[in-house]
């Protein structure tokens, strides 16, 4: 089975738990050095989030909204294209408030490949082709959460945003 994992995260994302599918996949963040332990850091909004490797110091972008997801690579939404990229750190666990590096885990939720091929005609909204295999790049919401390696603790969503 195909999940939906776009194509910016492929090389640092492997899918976690029973309950993937063309629909919905969940991952666990790894960087290229090995490490899957990070800061990460959101925009005020929830549109921009990124992760910086406490191992190598790697930065992983893993959301923009206004290049990533249905209304970002493919409807090129205009409230998209000025974004407030102000970037604030989490530096200590939400649930215990330990200083930790923590873990990164990401869902991505899409409408699968073929609602993507006959509802963007293969082009974006700026007439540019589309491939078939975009479909993982234009999902519908995108989900982050952190994993604290004192506590144990998952959050509840740092970000939880439709991208459709
Ligand atoms: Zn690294
Ligand atoms: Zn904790």
């Amino acid at each position: 089975m195909e999940y939906p994992i776009p194509d910016h995260l492929k090389p640092f994302f492997t899918p976690v738990g029973e309950d993937n599918s063309e629909l919905r996949v969940t991952g666990a963040i790894r960087c290229k050095c090995g490490s899957a332990l990070f800061t990460p850091y959101t925009n005020e909004a929830g549109t921009i989030a990124a992760a910086k490797c406490r191992k190598c110091g790697a930065k992983i972008l893993l959301l923009h909204a206004g290049r990533h997801g249905w209304d970002g690579f493919v409807a090129k939404a205009d409230y998209l294209y000025d974004l407030p990229t102000k970037m604030h750190a989490l530096e200590a666990c939400p649930r215990c408030e330990a200083q930790t590096p923590l873990a990164v885990k990401v869902t991505v939720t899409s409408f699968g490949r073929e609602d993507f091929i006959r509802d963007s005609e293969l082009s974006d909204e700026d007439g540019h082709p589309l491939r078939e295999e975009d479909w993982v790049n234009a999902f519908s919401s995108f989900r982050m959460d952190v994993v604290c390696p004192e506590c144990g603790g998952t959050t509840e969503s740092i970000i939880d945003i439709e991208t459709a």
